[in-house]
């Protein structure tokens, strides 16, 4: 095993018996779909600079440019198609069409036409001279998107007669400038002439046997001059796998590759002392916290670097399973470090890790970038000569002055953020560190696999016994003033509120703006009776934990602010929460604020002030309503918004596909994973020539030698 994996990183592939292995007659040929586009007909530097915009350099670029969509030209029986579907129908011409132009350029013109029983109207945008071929009582063919409630198709296109069969389906490519989805048709119906016998096929003949794909060459012949519907859906399906193969097998291999070429520390915890450290617990483990406790032990324990993602919704208990980690590598003389995004959950996961440990004689610090000069040096002299053993804070933790004198274990919380590559700079601080990454998102599987799928996952799936589920509302902001009273209610009692504004991503400068208005609407609607607070970003780290202090104190019972305090807040007392303009969050998003009521004994609740402007809005409120299970909801908001929009724009580690639809097409993602995930392992993968195409994919990623990654 070893073995293998020191050959595949190396420049020059070897063979089982230390031969090299020469280029191949097939490598040169592939070389051909290599050469610039311009080696295709019609293809001039002009349009090869056209073409190089959209990416397109080469003519496996070019030929793997796939269509969007497809134009479909079946006949459909309108009681079947969708609201907003592209639609193509035949219909009798029911009375005069009428042109209108507003201005020169712009015209509609619209027709009445009978389709089977259906009285149905087509508007033409801009092609006023088709109105001469639309003749009463004839027949005429149209395409184009059905308005379901308007009972109107709006027409891209339009033949006089019948449907007639000979073209069911037209590829719809994603185009710029000059080159235009003609253009891209012709050139790659050249290119196709001219080279589409050196297509090869580079999966193993045993996978497309399985799995009864589609040839690679055929497959792509289907994508871009189909003959009907289930031979796009039989090439895509190819793809689709491929696709994922080929992404799942580099994170395979990378995650084999780091496993063993990354000699991991041996943490020789002693075992007696962290059973004690558990048994002293105020509460017993759950089920599931046992359980990832067990995985992450055995991680530290093996010669692997562990690489490990816990995930456990809001409240489940994530923080205690750190300090059982840490401790565990202290027990064994290592120090251990947990990074998170912010100063006020580096705050307060200093406090509740040094309450827990420090009466071992732990000693637990907080490093972040507001402790400065003398302080600072201190801390950094003290972790170097091994004084502290847990150290706490922000990215602060990662910068290069910060070095440690036997760093074992490093965790992060609340960091799905993290792209590939910042998790491999992570690993890299230290000796090989542990590493262990938390997070209270729970991401729908298929992302998980996709995202993290070089990591090992443990779940944290059940909730300490007795929670009470946040009962959640929704409400229209004209029933404010109920809320408010509802709000006072629990206040009278002696609990807190959180008010949390709306973020508005253009504008910092509205979102304060917004908070200070609430603020100002409380102030004077509670008047001296409660004190509120105010929290958002454009206060310093100082501010920021005064406010916070207040607040934990029950000094202030009501604390309106920005999504600031989404991550890991806990002041158990606060069981009222308020959310403005709910519409604009995510549903994970609203989950994790949810996440910062319901922490005591009490019963909590969640008020979703929101009117939403459509359907999609509406239904996100309800599953709000509906459930507290943060995984049932991420699954839903991937279905909902899509997986580029789940992390926020700023995601890094998100991969892209070309035919492959993470959501829709997960099957066929978790094949491909289980399948890398055995290939990799296997010696042929890295020795058989039926191999070679998939390996050299590997190899050209450059995941192995820590190049490039996605
Ligand atoms: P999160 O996973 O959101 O970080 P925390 O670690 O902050 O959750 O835990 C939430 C609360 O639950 C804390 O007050 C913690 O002390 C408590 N807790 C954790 N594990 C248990 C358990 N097994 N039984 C009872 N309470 C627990
Ligand atoms: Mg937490």
């Amino acid at each position: 095993m070893e073995k293998s994996a020191r050959r595949v990183c190396g420049t020059e592939p070897e063979n089982g018996d230390g031969e090299k292995i020469s280029a191949t007659a097939k490598d040169i040929v592939s070389d051909l779909l290599n050469q610039s586009v311009t080696a295709v007909k019609g293809i001039g530097a002009e349009m090869a600079t056209g073409l190089a915009d959209m990416n397109i350099l080469t003519i496996k670029d070019l030929l793997e440019h796939f269509p969007y969509r497809y134009e479909d030209y079946r006949l459909r029986d309108l009681a079947e198609v969708k609201h907003e579907e592209r639609v193509t129908v035949e219909g009798v011409v029911h009375g005069e069409p009428s042109l209108m132009y507003h201005g020169r350029k712009k015209s509609r013109l619209t027709v009445r036409i009978l389709v089977d029983r259906y009285l149905i109207k087509v508007v033409f945008f801009n092609q006023p001279y088709l109105k001469q071929k639309i003749i009463v009582n004839e027949t005429i063919t149209v395409t184009g998107k059905w308005d379901q409630h308007r009972q109107t198709i709006t027409g891209t296109s339009m033949t006089v007669g019948g449907y007639s069969k000979d073209k069911e389906f037209e590829p719809v490519y994603a185009v710029k400038g000059k080159v235009t989805v003609k253009v891209i048709r012709r050139l790659i119906q050249n290119g196709f002439t001219q080279y589409g016998h050196e297509i090869d096929e580079i999966l193993p003949g045993e996978l497309v046997q399985r799995y009864k794909l589609m040839q690679r060459r055929d497959a792509l012949k289907v994508m871009h001059f189909p003959s009907g519907a289930e031979d796009v859906k039989q090439a895509r399906r190819r793809f689709v796998y491929e696709e994922f193969l080929q992404f799942q097998l580099k994170m395979q291999a990378l995650r084999k590759f780091e496993r063993e070429q990354s000699p991991g520390i041996l943490v020789n915890y002693e075992l007696a002392k962290v059973k004690e450290f558990i048994e002293g617990l105020p509460f017993p483990l759950t089920n599931a916290q046992k359980r990832v406790v067990n995985e992450i032990l055995a991680d530290m324990k093996s010669a692997y670097r562990m690489n490990r993602l816990l995930q456990g919704d809001v409240g489940s208990g994530k923080t205690v399973v750190a300090a059982i980690a840490l401790y565990s590598a202290i027990t064994a003389g290592f120090q251990g470090a947990l990074m998170v995004p912010t100063e006020i959950l580096a705050e307060q996961h200093h406090e509740s890790l040094t309450s827990l440990l420090s009466p071992l004689g732990v000693q637990c610090r907080l490093l972040t970038s507001s402790v400065k000069g003398k302080r600072r040096r201190e801390i950094l002299g003290e972790l170097q000569d091994g004084t502290i053993d847990v150290l706490i804070g922000t990215h602060a933790l990662i910068q290069d002055e910060v070095s440690f004198q036997r760093l074992g274990l490093v965790i992060t919380d609340e960091q799905h953020r993290f792209g590939v590559e910042q998790r491999r700079v992570l690993r890299e601080k230290g000796e090989n560190p542990d590493v262990l990454f938390m997070t209270a998102t729970p991401i729908p599987r298929t992302l998980a696999i996709t995202v993290f799928g070089e990591m090992d996952v443990s779940i944290i799936d059940e909730l300490p016994a007795g929670r009470k589920t946040i009962e959640t509302y929704w409400a229209k902001h004209d029933m404010l003033d109920r809320v408010l009273s509802f709000m006072e209610k629990e206040l009278v009692q002696g609990r807190q509120a959180y008010v949390i504004c709306p973020l508005i991503e253009e504008s910092e400068k509205l979102d304060y703006q917004n908070a200070v208005d609430v603020y100002n609407t409380l102030n004077v609607y509670f008047g001296s009776r409660y004190k509120v607070g105010l929290m958002h970003g454009r206060l310093s780290s100082a501010e920021k934990e005064e406010v916070m202090q207040e607040f934990t104190a029950n000094q202030a019972q009501v604390l309106v602010s920005t999504t600031v305090v989404e991550v890991g807040v806990n002041v158990p007392n606060a069981t009222f929460m308020l959310i403005y303009d709910a519409e604009r969050f995510g549903l994970s998003q609203l989950h994790q604020l949810r996440g910062r009521v319901g922490r005591g004994s009490e019963q909590s609740y969640c008020i979703l002030l929101a009117d939403p402007k459509n359907e999609v809005g509406k239904e996100r409120m309800k599953i709000m309503t509906d459930t507290n299970d943060g995984f049932v909801l991420s699954e839903k908001d991937l279905e909902l918004r899509g997986p580029g929009d789940f992390f926020g724009k700023k995601q890094s580690g998100m991969p892209e596909f070309k035919v492959a639809d993470m959501v829709h097409d997960y099957r066929a993602l978790e094949t491909a994973r289980n399948d890398a995930a055995i290939l990799v392992q296997s010696e042929a993968f890295w020795q058989s020539e039926n191999y070679q195409s998939l390996r050299k994919y590997i190899q050209d990623s450059g995941v192995l030698s820590g190049e490039k990654l996605n």
